[in-house]
C-alpha cells in the first residue's frame, strides 16, 4: 500500500507508523526524523533546515521534495510506502502526484489523525525520542520501562528542542494554514479517511487496521 499520514504535531503519526510499517510490510519514510537526523549531522541539507526547525516554521518545498524523490528510490519502498509528515503542502503534493506519475505508481490512501489543538500541548511537551528510530514516548501516556531510556536499545531518549508550547503554536499554525489545504487536495480525489486521533492509542491502531483493511 501507499499511504500518507497527515495530522498536527502530537496526533500520534509517529506512533502509529511503526505499527502500520510492521503489519504491512512497508518502507516508513519520516521527513522530520530525516531532517532532524540532518540538522545532528550537520549536513548542507541540515544546516538549511535548521532555522525554520527551531522556529516551528516549515522548510522549503524544493529541499523536502527532493529528500522524498531520493528516499523513494530505496529497494524497500519499491512495494508501498508510509509518508510521515509528507506532504505539508498543496505544492509538495502535487510534486509528488508528478514523481509518482514518473514511477507508474499512485497514492492509496490518505490517513487524517483528526485532532483537537486544545489536547496537543500536553502531548507535545511530555513527548520524549528516541533520535536513532524515531520512537517516542510521552512520560504520561506512554512511559518507558526505565525512565528517559529507550525501551529497545537502553539508550537515552531526549526531548525536542521545537517540543515547547511556543514553538508548538507556530507549528499549528502552520498545519492550519498551509496543511489542512492538503487534506482538502486529497479529499477531492475521494481517498481520505478521517481518525478519530483522540482516542488512545490501541484504539486508534483499531481504526487505522480497519481503514486499510
Ligand atoms: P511533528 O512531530 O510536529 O509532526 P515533524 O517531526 O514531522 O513534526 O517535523 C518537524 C519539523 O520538520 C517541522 O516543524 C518542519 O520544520 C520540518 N518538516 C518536516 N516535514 C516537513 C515537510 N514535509 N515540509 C516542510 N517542513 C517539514
Ligand atoms: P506525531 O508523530 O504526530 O507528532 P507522536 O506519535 O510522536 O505524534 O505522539 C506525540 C506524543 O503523544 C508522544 O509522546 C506519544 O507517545 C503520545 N501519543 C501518541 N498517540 C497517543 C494517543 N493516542 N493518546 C495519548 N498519547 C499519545
Ligand atoms: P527502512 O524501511 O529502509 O528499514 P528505517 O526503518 O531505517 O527504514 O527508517 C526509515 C525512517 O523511519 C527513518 O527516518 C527513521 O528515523 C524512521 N523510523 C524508524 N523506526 C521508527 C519508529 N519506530 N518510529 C518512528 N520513526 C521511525
Amino acid at each position: 500500500k501507499r499511504l500518507i499520514l497527515i495530522g498536527p504535531p502530537g496526533s500520534g503519526k509517529g506512533t502509529q507508523s511503526p505499527i502500520i510499517k510492521d503489519e504491512y510490510c512497508l518502507c516508513h519514510l519520516a521527513t522530520g526524523d530525516m531532517l532532524r537526523a540532518a540538522v545532528a549531522a550537520k549536513t548542507p541539507l541540515g544546516i538549511k533546515a535548521k532555522e525554520a526547525m527551531d522556529k516551528g516554521e516549515l522548510v522549503s518545498d524544493d529541499l523536502v521534495v527532493g529528500i522524498i524523490d531520493e528516499a523513494l528510490k530505496k529497494p524497500s519502498c519499491q512495494k508501498g510506502f508510509i509518508l510521515d509528515g509528507f506532504p505539508r503542502t498543496v505544492v509538495q503534493a502535487e510534486k509528488l502526484d508528478v514523481m509518482l506519475q514518473n514511477r507508474g505508481t499512485k497514492v492509496d490512501k490518505v490517513l487524517n489523525f483528526a485532532i483537537d489543538d486544545a489536547i496537543l500541548e500536553e502531548r507535545i511537551t511530555g513527548r520524549w525520542i528516541h533520535p536513532a528510530s524515531g520512537r517516542s514516548y510521552h512520560t504520561k501516556f506512554a512511559p518507558p520501562k526505565v525512565p528517559g531510556t529507550d525501551d529497545v536499545t537502553g539508550e537515552p531518549l531526549i526531548q525536542r528542542k521545537d517540543d515547547t508550547a511556543a514553538v508548538l503554536k507556530s507549528r499549528l499554525e502552520a498545519f492550519h494554514r498551509q496543511t489542512e489545504p492538503v487534506i482538502d487536495y486529497y479529499a477531492k480525489k475521494g481517498n481520505v479517511v478521517n481518525l478519530p486521533a483522540e482516542k488512545p492509542p490501541q484504539a486508534v491502531t483499531a481504526e487505522v487496521k480497519t481503514a486499510l483493511s
